[in-house]
Parts: structure tokens; C-alpha cells; sequence
């Protein structure tokens, strides 16, 4: 087996009976990413240098005995997470040379666990999309058929690991960030709880959604990321003081005593034929592992995608306007001050960047807040309660992640709506702020299918637990692209 192929857990337990070196599964993974990335185009930057002295260093550790989960294992950072001293773009013009002076705090904590980094991922631009063609820089292709879309934003760290080009890597999770493309390109993604991960040191885009979490290759080595990341920072008030339970305690292949809700809302007209078929029948696995399959309603749901598209572009709005050619980022170097902000910002955002910026504007606007954003916010209010209500009588929800597999590159561009509608079964999560987990489940027109777990807020383990059931259960083995 080549080395860049390995999970985390199988390369950290080569690393640690000194079977394997760090510097030799980074160069395997290095190797692999110059052999496939031109076709898929996952990475904006790669950091081959800094890589392989993070993976000697990682070395010396092993040598003296030193231990753990992510020493010396080779990962990938979604390019809107700030790593000092290398550019973070956020897939954006007006970010193209921006070098950041301090490491996003997720990024720390892998870096102090002795993780290695590759590189940095491709991404809609400020992780505004579905398909990751709408970074400013280049399309991201799906590893599975280079014709399609990875989804996104999130779609180079889902298409990295999915192409063996990093063992794991972090994305982030606005609406489906980190689900959606990791359903499309077969590997397991997982948004946290709103304040389980700290945000500080990713760029803002809708501050009360965001959450940072990991892609991986197995629900075993999501956990081992996730314990990594996860808890209370000082620099991030959102955070949560909750301790941080052992994540890989969790992992047990047996549901008995599991109730697990089934929402009808979450099967709609317009789903792919087939999709629903795959999605129940990886269902009927979690049944054999013991769990109870019941059926639920969340009526608000139709509901969640017009609140997303009102409180998510009206956030980024605010968060936004830092980006002025004044204090740091692109400047068009213009005389006068107004001239200078509007050339800036012209010519530095692209076109969904704006379309949101507009859109969040008008939802804020005196008149219209009432209608638009203080709306969205009662709406918001009531799909939360509904899901505080099935959690009373479910452990954990389970539906479909997206409604299609990966679709063709260019299919949805000029169709806002039709790209929307990729995620309305994932950001109720986040309009909630409850933790899901998307678990490759099977395979349709050659394309893979994911499996979406939900859990209620700061219950991870739950939803790890019958995402590593579902993968233990043998229903579904996932293979890898033919690259
Ligand atoms: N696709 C959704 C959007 O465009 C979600 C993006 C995300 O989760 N970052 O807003």
C-alpha cells in the first residue's frame, strides 16, 4: 500500500513503532499531490518546504519517544484560515498577497500537536458557494470524474483528501461548507456545534454560522481531528468552557437502545432518482446495528434556505466591509477616498461576492430590516425549537446531504437558485448550530452519496458514534478515484 493513501490512525501507528518516518509519508504525499493536483486542482498554495521541516522536526520528536495522533501525519488547511507568515487568500482577489501575521487558533493546535501542513485549499471565494468555482484563482475538480464539480466551499480540502493529496484537512462549515463536499467527493466531513471549534483567526464570513471542522478518510481519524480542534480559546468568546469529551471513546459499532429520526421534510420532489433508495438502504445498515428508525417532522424546514439567505449574506455584509484598500489587502490606489473604495472593492470581490454583499445590505437596510433580517431571525428561532423538540424522543437525525450528486462544472454557475438549493439539507445545522456529520454511503452514477447524521448541540459523540456504526456496518465499502 502506498503511504499516501493511509488514515491518519494507520500512518500514526506506523510512525509510532518507527516503521515509516514522517519525512518519508510526507514526501509519499507530496509525491502524489505533483502527480494528480494538476488535473485537480485542489491547492491554491502548496508549502513543500515548510512541510518537510515540520516532518523532520516531527522525526526528532518520535525519536525521543514523543507521542500522538497527529505527529508527524501531512494535512491541509482550507485557504481561509490564517497561517502565519503564508498567504490566505480566501480564494479572493482583494486577499491574493495578504500574509497573515498569526495562525487561526485550529491551526495552533495541529501545528503544537506536531501536525505537518501541505498546503492550502482551494474554496469559493470567502467560501461563498457550492461548487468552489467561484475562487477567484481556478476551478477545483472532483477527483471521481474530473468533469464534475467537488462541491464546496470547501471543495479543495474534500478533493485533497479524497485524491490521497493530504491524510486530512480543515474546512469550514457556513451552510454546508464541509458536508456537501465531502458527500460529492466520498470522504467523511463534520460540521461541530456552533462554539465547539474557535473561529478566531478564520476570515469572517457570517460569524453566527461559521464553524471550523475536519475532512477525513474515516469517521475514526474525524474523531482523533476532531479532539484536536475542539474547546474553549480565549481569543474566540464564542467558544463554549463545556469539556471536551473523548471523541474516540465514542466509536462503538453497536445502536442498541439508539433512537434515530428519520424527517420526512427531507425528502422532497426535485431529489435525484435514486438518491433516496441509496440513502434509506444505508438507513436500513444503521437498523441491522440495532439502532430504531423512527419518523419525524420538522415542518420549518422549507423555511431554513430563504433564513440562511438572509442572515448569512447580511453577516457577511458587515464582515466585509474591513475590506477597504485602506488597512490591508488589494488597493487600486486611487486619489480620492470614495473612488479608491469603490475601485477596490470592484475590482478585488467577484460576482457572488457582491451578489451577497448586495443582497445582506438590502436585508439590513432602514425599512426592509424588519421584513428581511428581524424575519429571518424569528424563523430562525423556530427551526432551532424544532429541533430541541425531536431531540426530546431522537438521539440523532438521519438524512441525505445533498439532493444530487456532484453536478457538471459550469451546470449551475449562472443559476444562483439551482446552487442554493445544493445545501438545504445541510444549513439547518447551522441555522440551529447542532453538530452533522456527512459519511460517504454508496454510490450513484458513478458518484458518490453521503449519509448526514445530526446530533444535538455540544452531542458530537452521538453523531460520530452512528457515523463509525453506518461505517462498520460493511453496507458500503468506498474505493478510491481512478486518477
Ligand atoms: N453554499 C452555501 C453558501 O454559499 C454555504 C457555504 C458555506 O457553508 N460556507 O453560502
Amino acid at each position: 500500500m502506498s503511504l499516501h493513501s493511509l488514515t491518519i490512525h494507520e500512518a500514526g501507528g506506523l510512525l509510532a513503532r518507527r516503521e515509516i518516518t514522517s519525512v518519508e509519508l510526507t514526501t509519499a504525499v507530496l509525491a502524489r499531490l505533483s502527480a494528480v493536483d494538476e488535473r485537480v486542482r485542489a491547492y491554491i498554495t502548496t508549502l513543500e518546504d515548510r512541510a518537510m521541516s515540520q516532518a523532520e522536526e516531527a522525526d526528532r520528536q518520535l525519536a525521543r519517544g514523543a507521542t500522538g495522533p497527529l505527529l508527524g501525519i501531512p494535512i491541509a488547511l482550507k485557504d481561509i484560515l490564517c497561517l502565519n507568515g503564508e498567504r490566505t487568500t480566501a480564494a479572493s482577489r482583494i486577499l491574493e498577497h495578504f500574509v497573515p501575521p498569526y495562525s487561526a487558533t485550529v491551526v495552533d493546535r495541529l501545528e503544537a500537536l506536531g501536525a505537518v501542513f501541505v498546503g492550502k485549499t482551494n474554496l469559493d471565494e470567502f467560501a461563498m458557494g457550492s461548487s468552489t468555482e467561484h475562487s477567484a484563482f481556478f476551478p477545483t475538480h472532483n477527483p471521481w470524474n474530473l468533469e464534475t464539480v467537488p462541491g464546496g466551499s470547501s471543495g479543495g480540502s474534500a478533493a485533497a483528501v479524497a485524491a490521497d493529496m493530504a491524510l486530512a484537512a480543515l474546512g469550514t462549515d457556513t451552510g454546508g461548507s464541509i458536508r456537501q463536499p465531502a458527500a460529492l467527493c466520498g470522504v467523511v466531513g463534520f460540521k461541530p456545534t456552533y462554539g465547539r471549534v474557535s473561529r478566531f483567526g478564520l476570515l469572517a464570513f457570517a460569524s453566527s454560522l461559521d464553524q471550523v471542522g475536519p475532512f477525513t478518510k474515516d469517521v475514526t481519524d474525524c474523531a482523533l481531528m476532531l479532539q484536536a480542534i475542539a474547546g474553549q480559546d480565549p481569543h474566540d468568546s464564542t467558544t463554549s468552557p463545556l469539556p471536551v469529551p473523548d471523541y474516540s471513546a465514542a466509536l462503538q459499532a453497536d445502536l442498541r437502545g439508539i433512537r434515530l429520526g428519520v424527517p420526512r421534510e427531507y425528502f422532497v420532489e426535485g431529489m435525484q432518482p435514486g438518491m433516496e433508495e441509496t440513502v434509506r438502504s444505508a438507513m436500513g445498515a444503521l437498523q441491522a446495528q440495532g439502532a430504531e428508525l423512527v419518523d419525524v417532522s420538522l415542518p420549518a424546514t422549507p423555511y431554513a434556505l430563504a433564513t440562511y439567505y438572509i442572515i448569512a449574506p447580511a453577516e457577511a455584509s458587515a464582515n466585509l466591509a474591513r475590506y477597504d484598500g485602506i488597512r490591508y489587502g488589494y488597493s487600486a490606489g486611487a486619489s480620492s477616498m470614495w473612488e479608491n473604495y469603490d475601485l477596490t472593492r470592484g475590482v478585488g470581490f467577484g460576482t457572488e461576492v457582491k451578489r451577497r454583499i448586495m443582497l445582506g445590505t438590502y436585508a439590513l437596510s432602514e425599512g426592509y430590516a424588519d421584513q428581511y433580517y428581524r424575519q429571518a431571525q424569528k424563523a430562525r428561532t423556530v427551526i432551532k425549537q424544532e429541533f430541541d423538540e425531536v431531540f426530546r424522543s431522537c438521539h440523532a437525525l438521519v438524512t441525505p446531504v445533498t439532493p444530487t450528486v456532484a453536478f457538471r462544472l459550469g451546470q449551475r454557475l449562472d443559476d444562483p437558485y439551482q446552487m442554493y438549493l445544493c445545501d438545504a439539507f445541510t444549513l439547518p445545522a447551522n441555522i440551529a448550530g447542532i453538530p452533522g456529520i456527512s459519511v460517504p454511503c454508496g454510490m450513484l452514477d458513478g458518484l458518490p452519496v453521503g449519509l448526514q447524521v445530526l446530533a444535538p448541540a455540544f452531542d458530537e459523540s452521538t453523531a460520530l458514534r452512528v457515523a463509525y456504526a453506518y461505517e462498520q456496518s460493511g453496507h458500503f465499502r468506498s474505493g478510491k478515484p481512478a486518477l
